[in-house]
């Protein structure tokens, strides 16, 4: 297990929301060594007392469900190191120790090749590894380009290229409960499921993260990593183990199957927009072009929705629809497996039979199986919902990707070729809506989204 992480980008929201938290946890469930160190660097002219008390704060604010000794041990296995990622000198001093180092890059995705390249000359000890966060690369061009800056440094299996939501319990379970169960996989085909739904529709607008979002929009920010992922654990053939290069390879297999989309799909299969002012709940929202540091001219889009289709023997004919937009009406988090109707009903029966569905709630994590039963009146069709509850993970997903990080392990982790053709499927939508193909629609926040589903 490596015992030392460097943040750059520690003074960031994501260090304080999750990375800390990420530690306190893995603390508190015994699995960090007793010489763990936490190095945090960024361009802030903080010194390591300051940065522990600022820590502190965070871990309170983001952190309070740990016990207070996991969180004041993380606190004091933290140093500051003032460092900009585009200075060797500031970059060598900090990685400089007697071991190897992970070094996660908590910066601006525009910031990576540059980071990479000043740790490359810097020099990172043998054994370290690099952590980056996503997007990787902006589009294909930049993933290829940061991919070989990469290969310069270290070798793949040292390269973490993390995904959260690989990390999530309920994303896991996808897999889990499609294959632990024999009766589900015989039916987990085109012949039987008509349509997939990865939906993940939130009610937080942009919450002061201009500076990050605009002109990322939520078809790089969300769409291309995170529903992409779902995807590929939805649809791939079972792995021989759950071992990096096997589920690995099986997650490629079914990003390789999409079916590229030209620029008619892309008029008829996409959607984008970006919200309007609104209220959610008790709460007014600006419209996204007059929030704080947004540049209507990016045309950024909050709302993102495309279809695709498999090339593959499995899927033929099944479309799947990934759909994710900010300030909406609801949360809803999920992935909706809508399988076929029964081919036969017996006639005497009332009622409807409604298509079975299989939810995979991802945010609170559940699963739903939407069947239909007889009612009190027999011979009467009545939808009957099973609802089972999953236990809380024992470690958040930023803790179990911390984990795996400073443990080696990069199976929930996204493979260079992976990133790379997770650009290739959007492309085709980037280039199509760069070029003004696609309408930017606009919805009220609160609302449903835009109305007319895409097809
Ligand atoms: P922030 O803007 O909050 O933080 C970015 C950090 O990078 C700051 O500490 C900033 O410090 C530092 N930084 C910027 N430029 C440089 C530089 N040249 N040298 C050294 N440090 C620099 O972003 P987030 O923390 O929100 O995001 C970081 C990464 O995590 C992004 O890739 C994002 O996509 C990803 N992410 C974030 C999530 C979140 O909820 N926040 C969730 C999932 C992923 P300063 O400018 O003070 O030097």
């Amino acid at each position: 297990m490596i015992e030392r992480l460097v943040v750059f980008g520690a003074t960031g929201d994501l260090t304080a929301r999750y990375l800390l938290p990420g530690l306190a946890a893995l603390h508190a469930t015994g699995r960090l060594g007793g010489r763990f160190e936490l190095a945090g660097a960024g361009r802030q002219d903080w010194d390591t007392e300051g940065f522990r008390r600022w820590a502190a704060d965070q871990l309170d604010r983001h952190g309070g469900e740990f016990p207070a000794a996991s969180r004041e041990a993380i606190v004091s296995a933290s140093s500051y190191h003032q460092a900009d990622v585009g200075d060797v000198a500031s970059v060598a001093a900090v990685i400089a120790g007697e071991g190897p180092s992970a070094a996660y890059l908590a910066l601006p995705p525009a910031v990576f090749p540059i980071a990479v390249t000043t740790l490359h000359e810097a020099g990172l000890p043998p054994g370290s590894r690099i952590v980056l966060e996503k997007p990787f690369g902006e589009d294909l061009d930049s993933a290829v380009e940061l991919n070989r800056l990469l290969a310069e440094v270290l070798p793949e299996p040292a390269v973490f290229r993390v995904d959260h939501f690989l990390a999530m319990t309920t994303v896991q379970n996808v897999l889990g409960t499609r294959l632990a169960n024999r009766m589900l996989e015989p039916v987990w085909n085109s012949t039987h499921i008509d349509e997939v739904d990865i939906v993940w529709d939130e009610t937080l607008s942009l919450e002061g993260r201009a500076g990050y979002y605009d002109g990322v929009g939520a078809l790089r920010d969300m769409l291309q990593n995170h529903l992409l992922q779902l995807l590929c654990l939805v649809a791939m053939e079972p792995p021989v183990s759950l071992g990096e290069r096997d589920l690995r390879d099986r997650k490629v297999d079914v990003l390789r199957s999409v079916r590229p989309l030209t620029d008619a799909d892309v008029q008829r299969r996409t959607r984008r927009a970006r919200y309007l002012a609104g209220r959610i709940g008790d709460r007014r929202v600006p419209a996204y072009v007059d929030e704080e540091g947004v540049d209507p001219s990016h045309g950024t889009e909050t709302f993102a929705e495309m279809e695709l289709e498999l090339d593959n023997r499995r899927w033929p004919g099944t479309i799947f629809r990934l759909r994710t937009g900010k300030a909406l009406g609801r949360d809803r988090m999920e992935v909706a497996v809508h399988f076929r109707s029964a081919p036969h009903l017996p006639v005497g029966f009332g009622g409807e039979a409604l298509p079975n569905m299989l939810r995979f709630g991802l945010d609170p994590e559940c699963l739903t199986l939407d069947l239909t039963g007889v009612g009190a009146r027999a011979e009467t069709l009545v939808p009957l919902e099973l609802t089972a509850e999953i236990d809380p993970p024992e470690l958040p997903p930023y803790g179990r990707l911390l984990l795996d990080v400073l443990n080696g392990d990069a199976a929930l982790s996204i493979r260079g070729d992976e990133a790379e053709e997770s650009w290739r499927v959007v492309e085709p939508v980037l280039a199509a809506w760069s070029k003004d193909l696609v309408p930017l629609l606009e919805y009220p926040a609160g609302s449903d989204g835009p109305d007319a589903p895409a097809g």
